[in-house]
């Protein structure tokens, strides 16, 4: 179901009810918890939605408060880029890894942290914001305040952006042009590629993951464009972090997050 956002806050939710009231009915089976993703900021432990950039009239909703008062059930809400990042490392390409970190190039880049089956949330519940990385001291300014972040550079946003000049394309057009041979496209990617590796070997020095996660349209870049990746993460992280990391595509799509949501409310 679309979100429709620009129908206001109270027909999202009230779209959002009968979403749930859908799936419950359709499960067959008895639901014990219910797990919301939502884009962020919010703060995860009180389930309060904070002022999401993409949600412009929500301003500190009690979401969990609101679904738990009109289904009776307990309710998890969670960031929806760690909702993703849980149902891969449960479910999809970071099973079976003890620490797994995935990026999502989408709008902006969103993140998540998953140690040992358990999302790292951090002191606040703000965890993690690797899209804003810096990559560049003096590079365009972020919307978070910072010059430089990787998401101004490698979101699908920016790729789309960096195109613009030479005829609007869509990201997962400009990789497939690109693969296709389209020279300007081809250009931008393997750019692309280098920025991404950058960041990635940023997050390999201070976590030392066992798998790292690319999720979005770039995913199905393909396996030539996830070896530019590699090699340029390789040329500039630890030698010793680097060995044996594996940077590798999402697996679950657009299900990730919904499984995330449903594994969040099952650990609360
Ligand atoms: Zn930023």
């Amino acid at each position: 179901m679309p979100t429709l956002k620009e129908q206001g806050r109270k027909k999202v939710i009230s779209r959002l009810f009968d979403a749930i009231a859908g799936a419950i009915a359709g499960s067959g089976v008895r639901i014990k918890a219910i797990g919301v993703g939502c884009p962020g900021p919010l703060d995860s432990k009180k389930g309060i939605v904070l002022s999401p950039p993409n949600l412009p009239d929500w301003r500190r909703v009690p979401l969990k408060k609101i679904i738990e008062k009109k289904f009776r059930l307990p309710v998890a809400v969670e960031n929806d880029a760690n909702c993703a990042g849980l149902g891969e490392a449960m479910n999809g390409a970071g099973r079976k890894a003890s620490s797994m970190v995935l990026l999502t190039l989408g709008t902006g880049i969103g993140s998540a942290i998953v140690l040992n089956g358990k999302l790292w949330t951090g002191k606040g519940g703000f965890a993690s914001e690797l899209g804003h990385v810096s990559i560049d001291l003096n590079g365009p300014k972020c919307g978070c305040g910072n010059k430089g972040c990787i998401e101004m550079y490698a979101s699908a946003t920016a790729v789309e952006r960096r195109r613009k000049a030479a005829g609007k394309m869509t990201a997962e057009d400009i990789y497939k042009a690109a693969e296709k041979g389209d020279k300007v496209s081809r250009r931008i990617v393997d750019e692309t590629a280098v920025y991404l590796g950058a960041a990635v070997a940023n997050i390999i020095n201070a976590l030392d993951p066992e798998v790292i996660v690319l999720a979005g349209g770039m995913a199905k870049a393909g396996e030539k464009y996830f070896a530019k990746i590699r090699k340029a993460a390789k040329e500039r992280a630890l030698k010793e972090s680097f060995k044996g990391v594996r940077i590798v595509p999402a697996e679950l799509g657009e299900d990730a997050g919904i499984i995330g949501a449903a594994w969040r409310a099952k650990k609360q």
